[in-house]
């Protein structure tokens, strides 16, 4: 059994089926796509890989289906070096699926069929509890069952990241609370605040201030092309921006969210204590890459993309 983790995540495991279009389908609008990809992914699996890849030693909590589909993940994960033992497939469920469309513009829409993973709860926490106390960084998205995510939180003594994707109709106010960062992208903070939309830094500056208004320790919100800006609950004065990597040729943004967190968690793991800005900057490098190739977890980069060099 493993002892420890650089970066433990709690969250699902999917698998996409990807379909490239001109431009996504409006509503009863049918288009022909030009190609088709079956691609293993699941925000928490996603995310986890993104760390993996970097070089962190990392563990998945999750539930997949008792199935072929469920096999080969598992198979798949342990060959990336994850920590796979409270990773459960579960009888008479599917693996969760997602049906993704991607336009040439390298924009996205995204169906999620949960499957195996809403069989998660406190009973697989309470398992995974020695390895997740023993882990340095714990990750955590919306995707499988909330109260599973905030017993593994109240656990938890090191750094925690909450991205708080998909946004809940209901969201537990420990959710903002317990972690050390809440994380979420700029549809998400606009959802969360009740804002139309966010455009300007401004928006986003005035969403985090909300955030942190709702109890949250320290707020990360990225904003695709214009990077993340970030704000702790000690300085609400202080909205910090840190740009984008630019890129000259945008290719699929579908996991540039994933890539970020995962980076993000990874760089937090290895120089906990440098300043928020650094590890934002390295997560924003490690996304700007994966933007640059095809696919959620074939687009995230090896080790040469982890800034070994943060100090
Ligand atoms: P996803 O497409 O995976 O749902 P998301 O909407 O959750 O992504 P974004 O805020 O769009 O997340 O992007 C996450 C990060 O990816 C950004 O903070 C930025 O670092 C990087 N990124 C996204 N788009 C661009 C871009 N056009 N140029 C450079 N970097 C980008």
């Amino acid at each position: 059994m493993a002892k420890w983790a650089d970066v433990i995540v709690i969250g699902s495991a999917n698998v996409d089926y990807i379909t490239y279009v001109p431009n996504l389908p409006r509503p009863g609008e049918t288009v022909a796509g030009t190609h088709f990809e079956t691609c293993f992914g699941g925000k928490g699996a996603n995310q986890c890989l993104a760390a993996a890849k970097l070089g962190a030693k990392t563990a998945l909590v999750a539930k997949v289906g008792q199935d072929a589909t469920g096999d080969d993940y598992l198979t798949y994960l342990d060959k990336n070096g994850i920590i796979v033992e409270h990773v459960e497939q579960i009888k008479d469920q599917p693996t969760g699926l997602a049906q993704i469309a991607v336009s040439d513009d390298g924009e996205n829409n995204i169906i999620i069929v949960a499957g195996a993973n809403a069989c998660m709860d406190g009973k697989a926490i309470t398992r995974a509890k020695k390895l997740i106390q023993n882990s340095k960084v714990l990750l955590c998205q919306l995707e499988t069952n909330v109260n599973a995510t905030l017993c593994a939180l109240r656990l938890f003594k090191g750094i925690s990241i909450v991205n708080a994707a998909p946004v809940l109709k209901e969201m537990p106010p420990e959710i903002f609370s317990s972690p050390s960062i809440f994380c979420v992208n700029e549809v998400e903070a606009a959802q969360l605040t009740d804002r139309d939309e966010i455009k300007t830094l401004q928006d986003a500056r005035a969403a985090a201030i909300d955030l942190i208004d709702k109890g949250a320790n320290s707020v990360i919100i990225t904003l695709g092309a214009q990077g993340a800006v970030y704000m702790s609950k000690d300085n609400k004065e202080r909205c910090l921006h840190v740009p984008a990597e630019p890129v000259d040729h945008v290719v699929d943004t579908s996991g540039a969210g994933d890539a970020f967190i995962g980076a993000l968690a990874y760089h937090l793991a290895r120089f906990p204590n440098l300043p928020r800005e650094r590890h934002i900057y390295a997560a924003n490098s490690v996304a700007a890459h994966s933007i640059q190739h095809r696919g959620t977890q074939p687009s995230f980069p090896g080790e040469e993309k982890a800034h070994n060099n943060l100090c």
